[in-house]
């Protein structure tokens, strides 16, 4: 059993970040990621920090919109309208999840398409699904890029995908499906998860449901990747896999925190610095 190790990767990809927005910066380019942060949901501040962060240590510029929950739709609208046409802004990205007056759809459509770096905007969606070049999400995109980095090839692979949400599980989906995978995609009216996990050579878990992969799901020599983040009453964080018994079975498995959870960010520096290289263009 070997760990795919997500914290390693995206520092390593971190590390040519901050080198390529060095030499962007000498062509009077600095990349800019403005995040929009609405209400005081605690999850949401940790990974708007997190993200924040990040941007700092590759010389991402970055600024947050911080806005109260209750909120007007319009006002969000608006300033995602401001920021469209900002210049020096390459990446718009929205934390969700919005309070519940507001239209989430609509506040991403209202992201130009060429900013989209979250990759939720339709146009993006399409494109994925078409197999073009676009901006895709960077959780699912975080996956493709460690399986790459350990050279596990999806073409020709029975891939279960269990979560079917349209930020994870859908976009997993057709990355999958686009490196030729043959991909089963499981959710909460799934009728016998076991069934499909167990004849999986790759199983995907982005559901957030601590031990909802158990050891006898998952066959002898599978690789097992855990999207989910649930934090326990004991304050631990963990994945939907029962990581302790399914290890030992498993080929590769990624571990909870250090494993999907680093490249996702590691993704959107990615995604934010090729949007600032359309300013080249
Ligand atoms: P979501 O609630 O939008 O979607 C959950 C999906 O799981 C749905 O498709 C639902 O049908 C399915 N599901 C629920 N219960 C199920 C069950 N018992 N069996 C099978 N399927 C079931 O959630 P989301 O936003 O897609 O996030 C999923 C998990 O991934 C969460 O734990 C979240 O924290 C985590 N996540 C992690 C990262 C990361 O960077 N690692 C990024 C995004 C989300």
């Amino acid at each position: 059993m070997q760990i795919l190790d997500g914290k390693a990767l995206s520092d390593k990809i971190k590390n040519r970040i901050k080198e390529e927005t060095k030499k962007l910066k000498e062509k009077g380019i600095v990349p800019g990621l403005a995040v929009i942060l609405v209400g005081d949901d605690p999850a949401s501040h940790t990974y708007v920090r997190m993200k924040e962060k990040a941007c700092e240590t590759t010389g991402i510029y970055s600024i947050v919109h911080k806005m109260p929950s209750d909120i007007s739709e319009e006002k969000i609208l608006e300033t995602i309208r401001m920021i469209n046409n900002n210049p020096n802004i390459d990446g718009i990205l929205v934390q969700l999840p919005l309070p519940p007056q507001i239209d989430t759809q609509k506040v991403l459509e209202t992201i130009v398409p060429e900013k989209d770096v979250d990759g939720f905007h339709p146009f993006n969606v399409g494109k994925l699904v078409l197999g073009l070049d676009g901006f895709v999400p960077c959780t699912p995109l975080g996956v493709m890029r460690l399986l790459e980095e350990y050279e596990i090839d999806p073409k020709g692979l029975d891939v279960c995908v269990v979560g079917a949400s349209n930020i994870v599980g859908k976009p997993m989906l057709n990355l999958l499906l686009n490196a030729f995978a043959t991909v089963d995609i499981c959710h909460i009216f799934t009728k016998d998860l076991a069934f499909h996990t167990k004849r999986a050579d790759m199983v995907i878990v982005g559901v957030g449901k601590p031990n909802l992969i158990t050891a006898d799901m998952v066959k002898e020599g599978a690789i097992v990747i855990d999207i989910g983040i649930n934090r326990l009453e004991d304050g631990r964080l963990v994945g939907d896999v029962d990581f302790e018994n399914v290890a030992p079975k498993t080929s590769y498995i990624t571990p909870v925190p250090g494993g999907v959870g680093p490249m996702t960010i590691a993704m959107l520096l990615e995604n934010t610095l090729k949007a600032a290289k359309r300013r080249l263009k």
